[in-house]
């Protein structure tokens, strides 16, 4: 039985700081639009598996962690996909301590080797807890280190990493497709696949193209209409969208400079500014 019953879910769909803003009383911080309001950017994959097994994954575990698996009812964690080290993807690891109970299992953690560095820095309570003071109640997350050479098969689906360059600093995207029992993509499954993940990203170099062929829905940084020196802003995301030309685009990581209606009323065809909660199955 190939995977069913998928869907992407985006827990946050803001900048950094979030949105409200701390202190802002500018239109969007005031909006009266929930779509207005953004946790830190990060995204649940839920699916049946071929053996008819419930999962999810999540893409990054930011700050707002938390908040968010209790609003979408998130009960079990299959994997973290890690963009990049920045606090607002990993400031949530934390949590995943409640998945370890729940399921009885280690949560497998994948990223390149810079941002596991950061892991194993910040989190040196959980990955050396043998100095911790007091045994205490840590998180138990396997990491796994990938390269961009290589792909992740698990549970019917195949995570490949993008090269993306976030200013200067080469950071992951991630595609994701649906695959059978020989690792064939199985791309006119019903649902989201194949879906990438592209956050905070200010270039694609040359070699990462390919890997956005062929895309049902692309989620893509765009943090502004002004320009910004390590995210995309509105023309640059179009740009993108158009030579991506996935058959639908979600602008996600975006800042208080952006009125969700307003944008989503400006926007061609195909190409829109995700929100908080939204679930894309189809
Ligand atoms: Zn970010
Ligand atoms: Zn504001
Ligand atoms: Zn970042």
């Amino acid at each position: 039985m190939p995977l069913s019953e998928a869907s992407v879910i985006l827990l946050g769909t803001g900048t950094s700081s979030g949105v409200p803003v701390l202190g802002c009383d500018c239109s969007v911080c005031t909006s009266s639009d929930p779509r207005d309001q953004r946790l830190r950017t990060s995204a649940a994959l839920r699916f049946q598996d071929p053996d008819g097994h419930f999962r999810e994954m999540l893409i990054d575990c930011g700050p707002d962690l938390r908040h968010q698996a209790l609003r979408a009812g998130l009960r079990r964690c299959d994997g973290i996909f890690v963009t990049h080290h920045h606090v607002d993807h990993i400031y949530g690891l934390d949590e995943v301590r409640r998945f370890n109970a729940l399921m009885q299992e280690p949560v497998d953690l994948f990223a390149e080797e810079r941002t596991l560095d950061a892991i194993h820095r910040v989190y040196r309570h959980i990955f050396d807890a043998a100095k911790n003071l007091n045994p205490s109640f840590v998180a138990h997350v396997r990491t796994h280190r990938v390269t961009t050479d290589g792909s992740i098969s698990r549970m019917g689906i195949r995570a490949t990493p993008i090269r993306l360059l976030h200013g200067k600093m080469p950071i992951l995207g991630w595609r994701f497709d649906a695959v059978d029992a020989a690792g064939a993509a199985l791309n006119d499954l019903p649902g989201p696949f194949p879906f990438a993940w592209c956050t905070d990203c200010s270039a694609i170099p040359p070699e990462s193209w390919p890997r956005l062929e062929g895309l049902r829905h692309l989620f893509l940084d765009m943090l502004r209409p002004r320009r910004h020196p390590t995210h995309f802003c509105l023309d640059e995301s179009l740009a993108v969208a158009e030579q991506v030309a996935a058959k639908q685009t979600w602008f996600i990581h975006m800042s208080h400079d952006v009125a969700h209606a307003a944008l989503e009323a400006s926007l061609p065809t195909g190409v829109a500014p995700g929100h908080d909660g939204l679930v894309v199955s189809g």
